[in-house]
């Protein structure tokens, strides 16, 4: 019998076994399936960070998909470079300028959203037993990311200021080596947290001191209701990874958000990005040009957001005061979440989900969020999809979940 045929004649390999070790570090079963119970039939969902459905500039971009089509349609549907069509790579970088330190569209990569952008960061900087330093609780797309690039956590405590970066400190004074540090600047995905001033500063000075790199995710910083943004992390480092997502602001749909990077890394994510998708989509990328190019466009939009996501966010708190007052929180300043801590020992958040889920409205208990952090008696609501009336309905539908956990 030769070598090859007595091969053949084994037993041959289970699917299973062929999997690579990375499929087992990161993977959410929990998300999955909280995503796939808010999405079915008759749920009002209060649990993904939906954009307003009527917060999208439908007309202004069928007007820029008009002009498209007028002008060179070819254009729009042709392969483009890996790092954004030059039109759009210059309203990144004027817009990061704007909001941080000055860049060129040298520094500026087009990105299929922002989590592509972590996950391309992820892929080019972490190498399996990497430390990566981040808020606890934490965006959970962001753990799954960082968990899946074999990364060891160190999660780092927060509070209204946002990452304690004297705790981090503290931690780097003791050993800890973080090749990253990943923050959410504004508005903080889930508690709502913005990273203060005082503490940019620190962190970019302990990026200098350590040699870590500050990931620095804000798809929420336009969203303030009151106030402006506060700059980014990069004005007082160089060590700054910024993603700038336009989910929130502008549409997820398009999947197009900008990532600003330092000179020495662009090159290398650029190199990552082509082996995963080649380019973001010619077409969107070519819209959202247009929108953002046109210096009216964004100072009107945000400002409609703003007035659309406050007078929500300030309906949802007068409700849950009155009839939730088992719930406590903080009063949003922006974004799109309400951080909630369940004050009645009798419940905790999964039972409360579990019966919400029940009564037909979808919550986020808090474990996803959590990583050293005891999730559950916690919760994120979102207010920003719901209308007035579905958000009446939702709260009351809340109430009777309430009311049914504690007789469980
Ligand atoms: N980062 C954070 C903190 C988020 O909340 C989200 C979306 N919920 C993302 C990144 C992903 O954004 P994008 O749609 O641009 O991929």
């Amino acid at each position: 019998m030769s070598p090859e045929t007595h091969a053949e004649a084994a037993a041959p390999a289970s699917i299973e076994s062929l999997l690579a070790r990375r499929t087992g570090w990161g993977r959410s079963d929990a998300v999955s399936r909280i995503l796939a119970a808010a999405a079915a039939p008759g749920v009002l969902s209060m649990a993904g960070g939906i954009p307003a459905p009527d917060s999208f500039p439908v007309a202004r971009l069928a007007e820029a998909t008009d002009r498209l089509f007028a002008g060179s349609a070819v254009r729009a549907l042709q392969y483009a470079p890996t790092d954004g069509i030059a039109p759009m790579r210059e309203v990144i970088a004027a817009r990061a300028s704007a909001t941080g330190a000055p860049v060129g569209p040298d520094r500026v990569m087009v990105t299929a959203g922002s989590q592509q952008g972590l996950d391309l960061v992820a892929q080019t900087l972490i190498d399996e037993g990497d430390e990566v330093a981040l808020d606890d609780p934490s965006y959970l797309g962001a753990v799954q990311v960082f968990r899946r690039a074999g990364a060891r956590l160190l999660p780092v405590p927060g509070d209204a200021d946002g990452m304690r970066t004297d705790v981090l400190e503290q931690r780097l004074l003791a050993g800890a080596r973080p090749k990253l540090v990943y923050v959410v600047p504004h508005f903080h995905n889930p508690t709502g947290a913005v990273l203060s001033e005082e503490r940019r500063r620190h962190l970019a000075a302990l990026a200098e001191r350590f040699g870590f790199l500050v990931v620095e995710d804000d798809p929420y910083g336009d969203l303030a209701f009151e106030g402006s943004r506060l700059p980014s992390t990069d004005v007082h480092s160089g060590r700054v990874v910024r993603l700038m997502s336009l989910s929130k602001t502008v549409c997820p749909g398009l999947r197009v958000a900008g990532l600003v990077a330092p000179a020495e890394l662009i090159g290398e994510l650029v190199a990552a990005k082509q082996c995963g998708d080649l380019q973001t989509n010619t077409f969107g990328q070519y819209l959202l040009a247009d929108l953002l190019g046109d210096p009216e466009f964004l100072p009107a939009h945000l400002a409609g957001l703003r007035t659309l996501y406050g007078g929500r966010a300030r309906a949802m708190e007068t409700l849950l005061r009155e009839r939730l007052p088992w719930l406590e929180f903080e009063r949003p300043r922006g974004g799109l979440f309400f951080w909630c801590r369940l004050t009645d020992s009798r419940v905790g958040s999964d039972a409360l989900y579990a019966h919400a889920l029940a009564q037909g409205v979808a919550i986020v208990p808090g474990t996803p969020f959590c990583i050293e952090e005891d999730g559950s008696r916690v919760l994120r609501l979102s207010f920003a999809s719901l209308d007035d009336a579905q958000r009446r309905e939702g709260v009351s539908r809340l109430a009777t979940a309430w009311e049914k956990a504690l007789a469980d």
